[in-house]
């Protein structure tokens, strides 16, 4: 009775076929609300868009965008915006069920949305990357706001951009609506702490899961894939606590240094030259021998479909943890799991960033802000609660914390859908 769907066409590691994959290995321990799974099989809602603006060099350019409502069944959706040019329509439904179940795992009161654009935005203008901004919110606008779908930062998008979505979106309905994303400037119903939020619960997801296999953070050799808002915030962290940064690989290089890195000469090195590539403190090395480097955790903080069967094969680390959304395939994870490394999944590892997205809505919605002691304690505590029963549902039924993130959440949406009931 159910047809697969026919606009999109998954191949085993492509971000839909992960997904579904993550969903057939979950059916076997949702019992009888495994009944309602195509629930979370298919998205409730995909827009396309087309996005015309007037370029600086007075042509007319035409983007492709997306929003992507996965799930609306615990709450409004929620889930980032990303810009890069390979973004399309099944990476975005695929970002949009991740975020459903990752919503669903630390119990937000949420459902799962993502959207993106096709674009490189290095190569726009500030004044057209607001234009393209603007229009996409507009375009969107029929199916996002406070109580429908709240976008928020992802992937080459920030807290100016989030500015340029609520200003749009406001003036368009006549009323200032800061609930209707989040990740915004402080001044506009930001919130504090939440630039750093993804970063930090990577972190602190991966303390829970050290000192649970004995694995001391001070000394620890750590390597990094992804310098931006999430990899940065993660390593620095890291750092704190007396790991040894052993190697870092972005878009500008991939460098490395058993000793480990001096942090306070790398950060500037980083603004000022948009990446980690040319550090004079370190050793350049090829961008695959990264997947050789010898460490203890390794974090994935880029994009996804990074670690293969081959490159998992390589993997030195102990402990892999996924701040990135779908970095690993489901090979991958197969062999991980296989050599007895422990892999703590997107869904649960970078949750800290929409539980803080979270934060700043309710804040919105009370006008009352807190500090950023509070913020940090509160996902400190969410993080380390959410992450406790997974692991409890882990051991239980002896699968891996990925298909117990799933078995949590799932339960949790089908639940939900189950006392819903069908309309009509
Ligand atoms: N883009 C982030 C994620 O993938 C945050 C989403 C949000 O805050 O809504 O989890």
């Amino acid at each position: 009775m159910n047809e697969p769907l026919s606009f999109v066409h998954p191949t085993p590691d492509s971000p839909w076929g992960t997904f579904q994959a993550q969903i057939d290995r979950v059916l076997p321990y949702l019992g009888p609300l495994g009944r309602w799974v195509e629930t979370v099989r298919r998205p409730k809602r995909c827009l396309i868009v087309d996005i015309p603006i007037e370029m600086d060099n007075g042509t007319i350019g035409h983007f492709e965008g997306y929003r992507v409502q996965h799930s609306l069944t615990r709450g409004p959706g929620k889930g980032g915006v990303r810009y890069h040019p390979d973004v399309t329509l099944e990476e975005v439904m695929a970002l949009s069920g991740w975020m459903s179940i990752k919503n669903a795992a630390v119990n937000l009161p949420y459902g799962g949305a993502k959207g993106g654009i096709r674009v490189d935005p290095s190569k726009l203008s500030r004044n057209e990357l607001e234009k393209l901004t603007r229009r996409y919110t507009s375009e969107i606008g029929i199916i996002i706001g406070p109580q429908q779908d709240i976008p928020a930062p992802d992937v080459n998008t920030n807290a100016q951009v989030m500015a340029w979505m609520m200003d749009t979106y406001s003036v368009n309905i006549g009323a200032t609506a800061t609930g209707v994303v989040t990740g915004k400037p402080i001044h506009l119903g930001g919130s504090l702490g939440r630039v750093k939020a993804t970063g930090r619960g990577v972190f602190v997801t991966g303390r829970e899961a050290a000192r649970r296999g004995g694995l001391d953070l001070n000394g620890a050799r750590v390597a990094v894939q992804g310098f931006g808002n999430v990899g940065s915030a993660a390593t620095e962290l890291f750092f704190q606590a007396g790991a040894k940064i052993v190697a870092i690989q972005d878009h500008t290089g991939t460098i490395a240094n058993p000793n480990g890195f001096e942090l306070a000469d790398l950060m500037p090195h980083v603004q000022q030259r948009g990446g980690v590539g040319g550090f004079a403190e370190a050793e350049t090395i090829d961008d695959e021998a990264f997947w050789d480097v010898d460490c203890d955790i390794l974090v994935l903080a880029a994009l996804e479909g990074q670690v293969g069967a081959d490159r998992a094969r390589r993997v030195k680390a102990r402990l892999v943890l996924e701040g990135a959304n779908g970095p690993t395939t489901t090979a991958g994870d197969d062999v991980l799991a296989d050599r007895g490394i422990l892999v703590v999944p997107d869904v649960i590892c970078n949750a800290g960033g929409v539980t803080v997205s979270y934060f700043e809505w309710v804040q919105d919605f009370s006008s009352f802000f807190w500090t950023e002691d509070e913020i940090n304690l509160r996902l400190d505590k969410i993080m380390v609660g959410a992450l406790k029963h997974i692991w409890d549902t882990a051991d239980h039924h002896r699968i891996s914390l990925r298909t117990a993130t799933f078995a949590v959440a799932c339960e949790r949406i089908l639940m939900a859908r189950e006392e819903r009931g069908l309309y009509p």
